[in-house]
């Protein structure tokens, strides 16, 4: 298995740390409103790298973060009058959710900031002993230029990054010895949650989290550590500088970053106000739509967002779907009888189409060549099959089909269609929750039917429906 490395910028031979065993940490997202379709990029790209290195036997220990203490969440909290705490429960709440929704597996652990910070002060303490960080009034530095091997990561050079940000200082910032020093720790302000350490009442810089977590769960030196481009510098730089120092080794022996979703060929971003919540899209497709379409394309190739490309992953999904929908009748009615020589040789050609999945996974995960091998498997399906085949080569069939599938992350059974009269009677019954202003309930019954593909639209004539 070969993976592109952002470190050595080249696909190298995939060799774990320990044999058999995976350590992996996914830079999670940062807690204060709902995610939008750019973060859940990572979030199903990543699933899928850890489904197929499970495909390949590997116990893989999958670790991602929540950033559940940062100046946006705090904002957040001011503005609606509440805890801090109370937006990021809330939020992590709504972010796992939306990774249910979208067949992304639980992280073996998904830590939360709040809850290591004795981890970071002893990492801090560490580094400060050692000389590579330095406290200024209550604010903890790293001492950027005593890490030698500062850039490697996103291929800068330091005296070039240190002209380039000699203009960006900003207030305050004079008290550091050199431009490049990144904050470790920082004192509270007024009315922020804070922590007591050796320096000050204060909180973590959002680079040390990360540094923390991989080591508590995953140890000194992991295999994979991964995120958005985005991520490359400064945090991934920050954090390899925060952990070799330390740990005095090397922090993760692959470097792993996908492309971004983009709208109108720019990223899309929170900041920006382009971007589209997973919940939104939702609202409109089955999410396993949005997986499809994440994995039509390669993990670090940019990818534009459109309703036309979501329209063809419909159609895709829908087209292997409906295979599998088939085989089923097909099973159902078949008779159990010995495997007919062209029945194997049929059986022969899906294996081959196993393996020409398996080639284009190896090759850095080529999940676009992935699903061509699959629609080719429904093809041969689609041609071969019938009610007179023996039930065991349609069932050896289908397990082919839905076990590739399933790498993917792509549901193939079709949802059980709702009769009318059964979903007129769930509207019925959330309409009443709504007069008897039972918002929740009201809000579960139409999660409950969406689940089932039923789509349901307020509008002033009253509530509509429509299957997805
Ligand atoms: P954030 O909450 O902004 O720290 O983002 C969480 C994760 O989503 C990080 O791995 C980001 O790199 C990733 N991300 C954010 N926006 C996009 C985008 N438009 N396309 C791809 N990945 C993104
Ligand atoms: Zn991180």
């Amino acid at each position: 298995m070969k993976l592109y490395n952002t470190m050595t910028k080249r696909k190298e031979e995939f060799v774990p740390v320990e044999p058999g065993k995976v350590k992996m940490y996914v830079c999670g997202p940062t807690v204060y409103n709902l995610i939008h379709i750019g973060n859940a990029r990572p979030m199903i790209v990543f699933d899928t790298v850890r489904r197929y290195m499970e495909h390949k036997g590997y116990e893989v220990n999958y670790v991602s973060n929540f950033t559940d203490v940062d100046d946006k969440i705090i904002a957040k909290a001011v503005e609606e009058g509440v805890s801090a705490q109370e937006i990021s429960q809330r939020y992590i709440k709504e972010c796992k959710k939306d990774m249910a929704d979208m067949n992304v597996k639980p992280a073996t652990t998904h830590p939360l900031a709040t809850q290591e910070i004795d981890g970071m002060i002893e990492m801090i303490s560490d580094l400060i002993q050692k000389g590579y960080a330095y406290d200024v009034k209550g604010t903890v530095y790293f001492r950027t230029r005593k890490f030698e091997e500062y850039g490697k990561l996103s291929h800068k050079n330091l005296d070039d990054l240190r002209s380039g940000n000699r203009s960006l200082l900003v207030t305050g910032e004079d008290q550091k010895e050199d431009p490049l020093d990144f904050v470790l720790w920082k004192p509270k302000k007024e009315g922020e949650p804070y922590w007591t350490s050796p320096w000050s009442e204060g909180r973590p810089g959002w680079h040390i989290e990360c540094s923390v977590m991989a080591k508590k769960y995953l140890g000194e030196e992991i295999d994979i550590h991964a995120g958005g481009e985005d991520l490359i510098f400064p945090h991934h730089e920050n954090e390899i500088a925060q952990s070799e120092c330390c740990n005095g080794k090397r922090f993760a022996k692959y470097w792993l970053h996908n492309g971004f979703l983009n709208i109108d060929n720019k990223k899309m971003s929170k900041s920006l106000g382009n971007f589209f919540t997973v919940r939104e899209i939702g609202e409109k497709y089955d999410l396993q739509v949005l997986r499809f379409f994440m994995l039509s394309a390669h993990y670090r190739s940019p990818l534009n967002f459109s309703a036309e490309l979501m329209e063809a992953s419909k159609n895709g999904l829908e087209r292997i779907r409906n295979g599998v929908d088939n085989l089923n009748h097909f099973i159902d009615v078949a008779k159990e009888k010995e495997v007919t020589q062209e029945e194997k040789e049929h059986l022969e050609k899906a294996q081959a189409l196993a393996l020409k999945f398996d080639e284009a996974m190896d090759d850095d995960f080529n999940t676009a060549d992935a699903v061509a091998a699959i629609f080719e498997l429904v093809k041969l399906s689609n041609t071969t099959a019938n009610a007179e085949n023996s039930k065991a080569y349609l069932q050896q069939l289908k397990e082919k089909i839905t076990q590739l599938s399933d790498i993917l992350g792509l549901i193939t059974e079709k949802a059980e269609e709702m009769l009318d009269e059964d979903i007129e009677k769930m509207i019925e019954e959330r309409q009443a929750a709504r007069k008897a202003k039972d918002f929740k309930k009201a809000d579960e019954i139409r999660n409950e039917l969406l689940e089932k593909g039923i789509i349901l639209e307020d509008t002033r004539e009253g509530v509509k429906w429509k299957r997805a």
